[in-house]
């Protein structure tokens, strides 16, 4: 017979798809990691399920501990999915903004979700932030994974996804790009990358106009789960060559592409990180590898991305192209 103890066994060893109709007139082979194959959709699954194993090792998390971390997004189902199957409880805290849709799927793995207000400042004690924070002080077993600043976040790619890409291409990838938004991924997979090749291997960072990594203020744009307004401890600065800013235009324009063409129905950084990659690609021979990381699906952006109205409210697409005028109910 064929199977796995549980769903948790399926985290990591996610397929490498090569990319055709958008890396047309390329020279190098362009290879994507589909990260929405782990079990709860997303890369995040790798950092849940390590950040957890180390909790338990170090005591920080014991029988009947409650795991209170803020975030609404893939981090969010990663936790809840590895802490049901492991017998742990689930806290996620988030701001209002989250769309009711997020919490529902927090909730059906049988987390609890505590709603914020978002129009407060980070310092008053209803701001998720501090809110999160007395939810630790207060349950008693309460553990924060803090992925912005668990060393286990690059641990899992410096482990994982690395060595699957080192294996997967035979030694033979010469690039390896990938959005940015703790840093972990480009961190650790980078780091692990380039030890193995003795530097060979060129790393680029794919971030959104506006964010700290490519020298912006922390303006805003659109992009969901990368960029960041700030210098997270589990980004290590000393790993990426190159950063490359992409703006919301161009990574939307490539995520829509991506499903249409490539048949891979992915989130809007994943085509940020595939704008990056082909300008990467552009530079390159023959004999280059370029790899570009997928982070997660698109399901949850049917509403942003892939809804034509959203696209023209923002001027992505005309608006006599989308057929409908902005707040039609369709
Ligand atoms: N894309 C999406 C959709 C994400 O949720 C994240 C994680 N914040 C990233 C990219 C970036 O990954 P990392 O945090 O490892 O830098």
């Amino acid at each position: 017979m064929e199977y796995v103890e549980s769903v948790v066994d399926l985290v990591g060893n996610t397929p490498l798809v090569r990319l055709n109709a958008v890396a047309e007139g390329l020279k190098p082979l362009v290879l994507a990691k589909v990260e929405y194959l782990n079990p709860g959709g997303s890369v995040k699954d790798r950092i849940a399920l390590r950040m957890v194993e180390a909790a338990e090792r170090s005591g920080a998390l014991g029988p009947g501990g409650t795991i209170v971390e803020p975030t609404s997004g893939n981090t969010g189902v990663g936790l809840a999915l590895v802490a049901q199957q492991k017998g742990y409880k689930c806290v996620f805290v988030c701001p209002d903004k989250v769309s009711v849709d997020k919490r529902n799927v927090l909730k059906a793995y049988g987390a609890e979700v505590v709603v914020c207000p978002t129009a407060v400042a980070p310092e008053h004690p209803d701001s998720y932030y501090n809110v999160s924070d007395r939810l630790v002080a207060e349950i008693p077993g309460a553990w924060k994974p803090n992925q912005y600043a668990n060393p286990e976040n690059p641990a899992s790619h410096y482990h994982g996804t690395g060595p699957e890409l080192w294996r997967q291409t035979e030694g033979r990838i010469t690039h390896f790009v990938a959005g940015v938004g703790t840093g972990g991924t480009i961190s650790g997979t980078g780091r692990y990358l380039k030890e193995v090749s003795e530097g060979r291997v060129k790393v680029v960072g794919a971030d959104p106009e506006g964010s700290v990594y490519s020298g912006g203020s922390g303006r805003p744009y659109l992009v969901e789960g990368v960029g960041e307004d700030f210098w997270p401890d589990a980004y290590d600065r000393t790993v990426c060559d190159e950063i490359v800013a992409v703006s919301d235009a161009d990574s939307f324009e490539l995520t829509r592409r991506l499903a249409r063409e490539e048949g891979l129905l992915v989130g809007g950084s994943c085509g940020m990180a595939v704008a990056a990659a082909l300008r990467v690609a552009e530079k390159c021979g023959p004999d280059d590898v370029v790899v570009v990381l997928l982070p997660d699906g698109g399901r949850g952006y049917l509403s942003s991305v892939f809804n034509d109205q959203w696209m023209a409210q923002y001027g992505f697409m005309a608006p006599d192209s989308t057929g409908a005028t902005v707040g039609d109910v369709l």
